[in-house]
């Protein structure tokens, strides 16, 4: 079996991946939501008491909807299960010129705490991609992960606001959640129904934050299925990855997690066309950013082929898209997840 779920994580990400025999599967968590969802806690106990393991637990970047839930998961031992390899790119790993004295973070101290054993593959050093090196990673059980994102610049540049991202993720003190939106789904001229044609002839300006560019970002491979777990990276980084991996043809995928929540400064014309892909992974609630934005909705639809439109939760942000009339006009086919279970998409029985 092969599939990937992804939980009710709010507006961040937690995806649980599980592959090989049935009966006792592999299994692999991406992030934890701002915190640990609903039914995640379940899920670890059950793997404990079956005397299973994590394989791999990537925090893909130090924001908060990825990061939060994390540290709860950290405090708690992961209720039993033990981790054989945690992914992190913490402050010592960055390349670049250094300043002051290294700051303590939270998610940093209980590694070290807890004495997880983490970035092990790499003795230590930071995933990171560049100059034609794309490292690859073979995971029990015959998946393989091809890493895409981060690169050296982007570790860099992150490193240089290390600090500031990290107070924003609430990883030093404690900062009250705002309600500050960013405006991504502030368009609101298009009433009634999206108009996909015209929200694809608005301009794409692509995300330039630190923390998201940090995005650890990868390709998970299991018996010739093939996902991209696009975190919340960049979808420049993304093509130019791909493409000098794989050469300028449509990269053939059967799960696309659509980077950033859907939000339209991560999802260009140019990174779905750079695909071909029948499913399209979207995962937020909507709550503090609005995802995912129309216009990257919009231009999974038009430049992917009929593809299968995949949310985690059904909310005010993306239920536009079971209009019976907006599916037979563009032959998409919107499927939703509930707010306990999230959504679950089996690539292999
Ligand atoms: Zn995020």
């Amino acid at each position: 079996m092969f599939s990937v779920t992804a939980l009710p994580a709010s507006f961040g990400d937690c995806l649980w991946i599980e592959y090989g025999p049935i009966e006792a599967p592999y299994a692999l968590l991406i992030d934890a939501g701002p915190s640990a969802p609903s039914g995640l806690k379940a899920r670890l106990q059950d793997l404990a008491a079956r005397q299973g393991k994590l394989e791999l637990v990537v925090v893909t970047h130090v924001d908060a909807d990825h990061i939060g839930g994390m540290l709860t998961l950290l405090e708690n031992d992961f209720y039993g299960v033990p981790v054989r390899d945690f992914w992190f790119n913490a402050f010592r790993h960055l390349p670049g010129e250094t300043f002051g004295e290294k700051q303590g973070e939270r998610l940093t101290g209980l590694l070290l705490e807890k004495k997880v054993t983490w970035n092990a593959e790499l003795n230590n050093a930071a995933l990171m991609v560049g100059d034609g090196d794309y490292p690859q990673f073979s995971l029990p059980g015959g998946a393989v992960i091809t890493l895409l994102s981060p690169d050296a610049g982007q570790l860099a540049a992150l490193k240089r606001k290390w600090i500031d991202v990290c107070g924003e993720a609430d990883l030093y003190v404690d900062i009250p959640a705002t309600t500050t939106f960013y405006g991504e789904e502030g368009r609101e001229h298009f009433g009634g129904l999206p108009n996909v044609k015209a929200l694809c002839e608005l301009d794409f300006k692509e995300d330039a934050t630190e923390a998201n560019g940090s995005s650890i970002a990868f390709v998970l491979e299991y018996e010739g299925k093939r996902v991209l777990l696009g975190a919340d990276a960049f979808p420049s980084r993304l093509i130019a990855s791909l493409g000098e991996l794989y050469g300028d043809m449509q990269h053939r995928f059967d799960l696309v997690k659509v980077p950033h929540h859907g939000s339209e400064k991560n999802v260009s014309k140019d990174f779905v066309e750079a695909l071909k892909c029948p499913r399209y992974l979207f995962s937020s609630n909507g709550a503090r950013y609005k995802h995912p934005s129309r216009a990257a909705v919009a231009r999974v639809i038009a430049f992917g082929n009929k593809p299968k439109l995949l949310f985690n939760y059904r909310t005010e942000f993306n239920e536009m898209w079971a209009s019976e009339m907006l599916m037979q006009l563009h032959g998409y086919a919107p499927f939703y997840g509930d707010k306990d279970q999230g959504i679950e998409i089996r690539l292999i029985p």
